[in-house]
Parts: structure tokens; sequence; C-alpha cells
């Protein structure tokens, strides 16, 4: 992968839900970022891939229609950093199947499900996480690494290229967890 102008690439599966807030923040940390909508966004070289939140079954729905699911998942077989939030999350583990974890999706209940901690997260610190409707990790492989664990339940993870976490960073000002992933892309430029 080139980085042009020196600045990395990020691209931000923009079907549904919570990616504008993603793509804000990632320019907000000096990184080029753009919406992938339709196959020809995935034509352009890029460094790294986030999925955001949303409902996970409509965007699933989304990648088969337009035809993205096979192009993204050779892309992520191939070593593509992702980081997958909440929606994100339960796609790279139950549809890309590119995360070895156990889901249990609408964990928190789906009417009260919402809320906002402030918890440790490995290697990045003190993270304010905000909760909607979120899955949390039940069990994890073996290659997994465990990030974070609030409550008794993992949040956050990450296995080689994938990162993922059940809350929502872009939600907050908060830069702390995009950083950590672009960690994850530079490694793999390296
Ligand atoms: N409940 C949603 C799902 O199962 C996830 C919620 C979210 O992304 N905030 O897909």
């Amino acid at each position: 992968m080139k980085i042009e102008n020196g600045k990395l690439k990020v691209g931000v599966l923009a079907l549904q839900g919570g990616f504008a807030e993603h793509v804000h923040l990632l320019q907000k940390i000096g990184v080029e970022a753009f919406e992938i909508r339709k196959r020809q966004d995935l034509e352009q070289d890029f460094d790294g891939l986030i999925i955001p939140g949303g409902e996970s079954t409509v965007i699933g729905k989304l990648l088969d229609e337009l035809e993205l699911f096979i192009p993204l998942k050779v892309k992520i077989d191939g070593g593509l950093p992702v980081f997958g939030t909440c929606a994100g999350l339960i796609l790279l583990a139950n549809r890309f199947h590119v995360i070895d974890i156990q889901v249990k999706r609408n964990a928190y209940g789906r009417q009260l499900g919402s809320f906002a901690i402030e918890a440790e997260m490995k290697g990045a610190g003190m993270i304010p996480m905000v909760f909607i409707r979120a899955p949390y990790i039940e069990s994890a492989g073996k290659n997994v690494e465990i990030l974070s664990v609030v409550e008794g339940h993992i949040v956050a993870a990450r296995e080689k290229n994938i990162l993922v976490t059940s809350f929502h960073p872009e939600l907050t000002e908060d830069t702390k967890i995009h950083r950590y992933f672009l960690n994850i892309v530079r490694e793999n430029i390296g």
C-alpha cells in the first residue's frame, strides 16, 4: 500500500449507521478518510478500513446487494487492517469470519441498552465508552488479544489485523482508539 502525501488513507463503510462520525474523527487526527458506498470506491489504494455501528443485518444485506462483500473479504483476508465498532464487530465475527470470537447481540437488552462509562483499554488507556444496543464478546479463541473487560464482559479485542469494540469511540471526542488503530495500520505498512 502507498501512503499518498505522507497521509494514511482509511475507507469507512458508508452503507448505513454511524459512518460520518468515524470520517470526522479520522480527519480530525490527520487521516485521509473516504466513504465506501459502491464497488468502484474499492478501486483506489487504501491502508485501513472501518466498519461502523448501525444494524448489522441491514449492513450485511447491503454488502451482498451492492456486491461489496467478496471484494472486501479478499482485502481483509489479504491483511488489510480493519476496525469494527458495534455492528461492525458483529459483521467481522459472524459474516466475514476474520476474528475468532463468539458474540452476543443486543447483550444489554434492547430498551435500556444504551449507557456510557469510562474504562481501561489495554494499549490505549482510559476510554469513554458509549454502548448503544451493544453486543459483547462471550468468549474468544486463543489467538485473540483481549483489550478491555467491563463488568465481566469482553468489550474490545484484537486478532492480527482485526480490531473490534462493542462500544462507539466515534461518538466521543476522544481519539485514543482511532490512534491505536492507526498504529496497527502503520505496522502493516511497516
Ligand atoms: N444492535 C445492533 C446490531 O445487532 C448493533 C448496535 C450498534 O451498532 N450500535 O447490529
